[in-house]
């Protein structure tokens, strides 16, 4: 029977915005999937929509000026556990690109079985603006230190404003894009409760071996086990990488030890491409010196926009989201991606590149390493206990080798592609445990 429920019912978030929700890969992905499931298009409202949303100002003092920042915090989905996800400062935060960015982790969260719901913080660092507040040029006068107090002071604010939903484990930061492990140990001495945050800094109380790197392990993973179910050896095959910080540079080390070649690689400022394979421990060297793989000798130099016409096995983007899009998608000569940014493909790439059958191993399943690592660092925090860098590894392996095999049986069953079978998996648990609860 035709489903005539309101877009939004009784939620009416278009009401308090004022405006409709945007439609994004994630919302295109669970209405998808929420209709194969029999689902009316209320209850897929309910799933879309957040629980909360809180905007505030936080003012910081820099020597004699006040700076004032502007903070979302988004608490998507906390069905099956606490709100969870990443502070993420930026000059371009808004609201809906923090929303889309917590209902991935509700998403992630649920198809690796991880005890977290989804959320996460955007705060708006306009640095132009402030160095031009102090009467200096943001690339001229660049000076980390600078960015580094103005930043640690706002985490403290962040943490005092915000303070009561981390002390009762509401809601669980990490680092993103902007902030490090450093920023999470201010939130720790606000809190002085080790469980109220993860990606703490090494040998502080409740720190993980082995978060650093968990991201990067799982990616890694999910592409070896590609090659692997395709009958073929690692050292038979070659990848690109798009974006050379956290995310990918430990991913890239990780996946050439096992004997594939790295054949290009870029970053914000420049590109390199060797398609004999580039040495990727002299790389993560260089760029800890340099800042950027640009220039590295003995390869030759690659714009920017030159990645997506790399012909390679896999396609590692591990920078920004949106960028392969149906423009994208033509171009590309790599015979599979695997997601280490969040949301790289966007909505308008997704069914291009199952017709042409490239295979997308989706964020919420290759990118879950650090998640599931923050798990075990809140697990451990609670408790106490110690833990080996090996069993945090171990865990993210057994997490993401079932997730993506129970995608893939899903996909084969319903003719979709992985990602849409990610979703609908992640949405089965998260709608359960909502009817179980009463909250849908
Ligand atoms: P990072 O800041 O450490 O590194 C980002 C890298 O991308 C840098 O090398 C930067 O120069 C490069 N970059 C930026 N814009 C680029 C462009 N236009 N073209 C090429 N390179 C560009 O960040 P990260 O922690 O590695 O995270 C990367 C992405 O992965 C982000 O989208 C983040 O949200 C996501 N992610 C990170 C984690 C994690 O544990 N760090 C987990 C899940 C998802």
């Amino acid at each position: 029977m035709e489903d005539s429920s309101p877009a939004f019912g009784p939620t009416g978030v278009e009401q308090v915005l004022h405006s409709a929700l945007p439609e994004t890969r994630s919302t295109l992905m669970i209405t998808s999937a929420g209709k194969r499931m029999g689902l009316s298009s209320q209850e897929i409202q309910e799933l879309i929509a957040p629980a909360e949303m809180r905007v505030a100002r936080l003012s910081v003092s820099s020597g004699r000026r006040v700076l004032n920042f502007w903070c979302v915090v988004a608490l998507h989905n906390m069905a099956c556990g606490p709100y969870k996800g990443g502070v993420r400062l930026a000059g371009d935060v808004d609201i809906y690109e923090t929303l889309e960015l917590a209902r991935l982790m509700t998403l992630k969260c649920a198809v690796t079985g991880t005890e977290f719901g989804g959320g996460k913080t955007g705060i708006r660092v306009d640095w132009p603006a402030i160095y031009a507040l102090h009467g200096k040029d943001c690339v001229r006068d660049r000076d980390r230190g600078f960015e580094l107090d103005i930043t640690l002071a706002l985490m403290e604010r962040y943490a005092a404003r915000f303070r009561p939903l981390f002390e009762r484990h509401e809601y669980i930061p990490a680092p993103d894009m902007g902030t490090s492990p450093d920023h999470m140990a201010m939130i720790f001495n606000v809190t002085r409760d080790p469980a109220s945050v993860t990606g703490k800094p090494q040998n502080v109380q409740g720190w993980l071996p082995g978060r650093r790197e968990a991201t990067g392990w799982g990616i890694s993973r999910a592409t070896t086990r590609l090659w692997q179910k395709q009958g073929r050896e690692p050292k038979d095959c070659t990848f690109a990488v798009q974006g050379f910080g956290n995310v990918g540079s430990y991913a890239a080390s990780f996946i050439a030890r096992e004997g594939a070649r790295m054949v290009a690689v870029t970053d914000i400022l420049g590109g390199v491409y060797d398609p004999a394979g580039l040495d990727v421990e002299g790389l993560r060297e260089y760029t800890l010196e340099t800042g950027s793989v640009a220039g590295f000798p003995g390869a030759a130099p690659m714009e920017l926009d030159q990645i997506y016409d790399v012909e390679c096995d896999v396609f590692l983007p591990a920078a920004i989201g949106g960028c392969i899009t149906d423009r994208t998608v033509p171009r590309l000569r790599c015979g599979a991606i695997v997601e280490g940014a969040n949301m790289p493909v966007a909505a308008s790439g997704v069914a291009p590149l199952h017709e042409r059958g490239i295979p997308v191993i989706p964020d919420i399943i290759a990118n879950s390493g650090g998640v599931v690592a923050s798990m075990e660092e809140f697990s451990k925090a609670l408790s106490a206990a110690a833990i080996e860098r090996e069993v945090v590894l171990d865990s993210v392996t057994n997490r993401i080798e079932t997730a993506v095999e129970r995608a893939e049986a899903l996909a084969l069953e319903h003719g979709v592609s992985l990602v849409e079978a990610a979703t609908e998996l992640a949405i089965r648990r998260v709608y359960d445990a909502m009817r179980v609860r009463r909250f849908i």
